[in-house]
């Protein structure tokens, strides 16, 4: 046996101990998540659609009341857009469910309702890309593709004790996939980097591959601070006879058009403050305090009965609000 020979066993052997080991652990310890449940493709492409940039706590919640409210691709394509977006209400980059929208009508009109079943096909989607394609195909398809998110990317990079990126990551993922359960092991990396391959502190001695881990700790220099810009913004919250008052967004503005949310306010030493929320989006953590107030003259809102509120797409900001006030 060559050198070269000797190394690749020696690699498929530990590949195939890394895999063994982190697959016996996710069938151990995995989080009983509601899309676990079952491989039906509509329902994994709706979790992953809704896990980006979204909380798993955030988005237990919203998952099967969006399923009982479409419970199929084909009612999803039929349904408005407005009630799509008041189904999403609460889960944020209102631009997620529109794509939804889209791909589902696209799957109706030119797959007869059935979702492709290759990387290639899911990709042609509307807001479909690169891992969306690859988790789809490989946990509800079982096709041999390798995710790479952010959690992948980290546990990757400290079972290597590298750096590694662009294009090699996705080679490095590939080439440690199993082939017997490619959607599972995908899950299951993920799943490690979720909840022991963590950021900061990572669990290394509940860690199922820490004798196959280069690191066993946080790579030199892999974690940089992100320094968080403070912000403050005040809303008026107008009550009367049972309604309040929201406006709608522009339907021409990029983030959030046409949602609906409540009215600015300038910052009035004179109104009373109702309450403060904190709300952090990427890298700006809002101070939000909101005041009670009367109805500005917009143009675009309008008194809303408290009951009809849920009803209407609202920004994630309008809906803490008011369950924060407990009007919803
Ligand atoms: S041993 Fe520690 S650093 Fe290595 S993969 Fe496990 S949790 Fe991550």
């Amino acid at each position: 046996m060559t050198l070269e020979q000797a190394r690749e066993t020696e690699d498929s052997i530990s590949h195939g101990r890394f895999q063994r080991s982190l697959l016996g652990w996710f069938d151990r310890h995995k989080r009983d998540l509601p899309w676990r449940r079952d491989r039906d493709p509509y329902r994994v492409w709706l979790s992953e659609i809704m896990l980006q940039q979204t909380r798993v706590a955030a988005v237990t919640n919203h998952y099967e009341r969006f399923l009982q409210r479409f419970p199929s691709v084909e009612r999803l394509a039929a349904a408005r857009e407005a009630s799509v977006l008041a189904a999403w209400s609460g889960l944020g980059y209102y631009r997620r469910a529109r794509m939804l929208h889209a791909a589902a009508k696209k799957i109706v009109k030119e797959h007869g309702g059935k979702f492709p079943g290759s990387v290639e096909g899911l990709r042609a989607l509307p807001g479909i890309g690169r891992y969306t394609a690859a988790a789809i195909a490989s946990i509800a398809f079982g096709q041999l593709v390798a995710v790479v998110d952010g959690n992948v990317e980290r546990v990757l990079q400290r079972v290597h004790g590298k750096k590694i990126a662009g294009e090699a990551l996705w080679r490095a993922a590939g080439e440690l996939l199993s082939q017997l359960r490619p959607g599972d092991f995908n899950q299951a990396v993920m799943e490690l980097g979720a909840t022991l391959c963590l950021p900061r502190q990572p669990r290394c001695l509940l860690c199922p591959v820490s004798d196959l881990c280069a690191t066993r700790g946080e790579l030199q220099g892999q974690i940089e601070a992100r320094s968080q810009i403070k912000r403050h913004i005040h809303y008026t919250l107008a009550c009367r006879n049972g309604s309040i008052f929201l406006v709608q967004r522009s339907k021409t503005v990029a983030l959030m058009p046409g949602m609906w949310e409540l009215p600015e306010a300038s910052v009035n030493e004179t109104a009373e403050e109702w309450l403060t929320v904190r709300h952090s989006i990427t890298v700006t953590d809002y101070v939000v305090r909101v005041l009670r107030g009367t109805a500005p003259r917009y143009l675009n809102g309008r008194w809303v009965r408290k009951s009809r509120v849920t009803a209407l797409p609202l920004t994630g900001l309008a809906r803490k609000i008011l369950r924060a006030a407990k009007i919803i």
